[in-house]
């Protein structure tokens, strides 16, 4: 057998990298990781875990309100975004190092610098300063874990915009901003800033936001975004940005024009594969621009596997975690293990926040035919104490001939709390008798999920 300098080399410390490296170093292999940037990836240093403090952040204000219509006065009102991004910071910092000692507690050999493939059992990492790293490797196995990052549209003065990259460091928190895409990252940055004070547009060239939920967490999230007081423009695009001396003046599609502080895009992210060397290493793309992989992670090249972002199957946290964990079990435990993709629960953290698991009412009527839908709209107690108009939803999606959950849908306080629950019932595969029998816990918002007994009939059907 070929004699390699490492059992494994997984380059990206990310989600799905590390957990890679650290349960393949626990089963005694020889493990390096190599990071251009720094240890936790996305997640941990410019997503979910910045972005949830930001959210937080900003609830603050909604909760205030929420205060005073419970009899509490509330003094001046300020935010300091410099010490907020300090303390977020130092606590992403915090959060990153753990990934370091836990990667060095495994055993495996952190690298710094980039890496990448020179061919299917070597992997060069190069210079990067104040890191004596550079070098080539050999490797038994490699592991590609590089993620993703933001894609910027291409039109005159597209650059003058931001994404959530930047958005995660603005200097000074803008006074107007407009926030372009209609996925995750938008809607829920444009929650962030609405929240925060800061004058919010939503821009989405589609015919509704959130596309892929469900057509009334579609409907009702604009609504929501509309009633906390954020503009939201359907139907059009970019077709320039000038800088002015008062800001940035984007004119759209339709010739309307807006002067913001801000543009930032949130127009998609597509998988990081730019320097990899994939091509040298014969390793195939799909046609998404993803690494083609099969169920256990594996690419075309018989050496090579990658997880995550880079692969764009459910681009997730704790899928990459899963899928790393899955090719560590299958290539260094001799158990032979993939992920399931099926029934992935998943959140989006505006405000109101989004809990989905399963399929859309649209998706359950293509594939089943005939679907029992029901549905309740309604004001959280919380609300209706002091008059407040904000709604929630919650939808279930019943296959009619076994009567099986194909599908929750939550809009709503505590949804991605509550949608976590409801996951491990539908991924059972519990049916609405089931479902039932479940004794509603009281008061509470999520009772609803168990007292729905009429189907729902939308008006002018049936
Ligand atoms: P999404 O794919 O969710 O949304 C991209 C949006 O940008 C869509 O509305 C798309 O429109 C629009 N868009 C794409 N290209 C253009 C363009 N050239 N001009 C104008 N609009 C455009 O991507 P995000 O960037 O929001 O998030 C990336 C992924 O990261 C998500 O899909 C998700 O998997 C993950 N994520 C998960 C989070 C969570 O779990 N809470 C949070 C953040 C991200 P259209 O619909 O017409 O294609």
């Amino acid at each position: 057998m070929a004699d390699y300098d490492f059992d494994l080399f997984v380059i990206g410390a990310g989600s799905g990298g590390v957990r890679a490296a650290r349960l393949a170093s626990l089963s005694g292999a020889k493990v390096a990781v190599a990071e251009e940037y720094r240890v936790g990836g996305t997640c941990v240093i410019r997503g979910c875990v910045p972005k949830k403090f930001m959210v937080y952040a900003s609830e603050v204000s909604s909760q205030m309100k929420t205060a005073e219509g419970y009899g509490w006065t509330i003094g001046e009102r300020s935010f300091d975004w410099k010490r907020f991004l300090h303390d977020k910071d130092v606590e992403i910092a915090r959060l990153s190092g753990i990934y370091v000692t836990n990667l060095q507690k495994a055993g495996a050999h952190l690298l710094h610098g980039k890496a990448r493939v020179i061919d299917a059992h070597t992997v060069e990492v190069l210079p990067k300063e104040g890191s004596t790293d550079a070098g080539r490797y050999t490797a038994r196995k490699i592991l590609i874990a590089t993620g993703g990052r933001p894609v910027r549209p291409d039109f005159p003065g597209a650059e003058l915009g931001i994404t959530s990259d930047e958005a995660f460091h603005l200097p000074t928190l803008p006074k107007r901003v407009l926030v372009v895409g209609g996925g995750y990252i938008a809607v829920e940055f444009a929650g962030i800033f609405n929240g925060l004070g800061v004058e919010t547009t939503l821009l989405y060239r589609g015919a509704n936001i959130l596309r892929g939920f469900d057509d009334d967490v579609r409907s009702h999230m604009a609504d929501e975004l509309e009633k906390r007081g954020i503009r939201v423009v359907l139907g059009c695009d970019h077709k320039s940005i000038e800088q002015t001396e008062a800001g940035l003046l984007s004119t759209l599609s339709n010739d309307l024009t807006f002067e913001t502080d801000a543009v930032m895009f949130a127009t998609g992210r597509e998988p990081y594969v730019e320097g990899l060397g994939l091509d040298k290493a014969g390793v195939k793309l799909n046609a998404r621009g993803a690494i083609a992989v099969d169920k256990h992670s594996k690419t075309n090249v018989d050496s090579i596997w990658a997880v995550g972002d880079v692969t764009d199957r459910i681009n997730l946290t704790p899928v990459a975690i899963r899928e790393g964990a899955a090719f560590a079990q299958t290539e260094f435990y001799d158990n032979p293990t993939s992920f399931d993709h099926d029934l992935v629960a998943s959140a989006v953290f505006s405000q109101p926040p989004v809990g989905v698991v399963g399929m859309s009412e649209a998706e359950a009527r293509h594939a089943y035919g005939k679907v029992d839908i029901y549905r309740s709209v309604f004001r959280p107690m919380k609300l209706t104490f002091y008059g407040g108009q904000e709604r929630c939803l919650i939808k279930l999606v019943v296959k009619q001939d076994d009567e099986k959950i194909v599908g929750v849908h939550m809009v709503g306080p505590d949804s991605p709390e509550i949608i976590q629950m409801a996951a491990i019932a539908v991924k059972m595969g519990v049916t609405k008798t089931q479902w039932d029998s479940t004794c509603a816990v009281h008061p509470t918002l999520a009772e609803e999920l168990v007292t729905m007994k009429e189907k729902y009939v939308p008006m002018g059907a049936g």
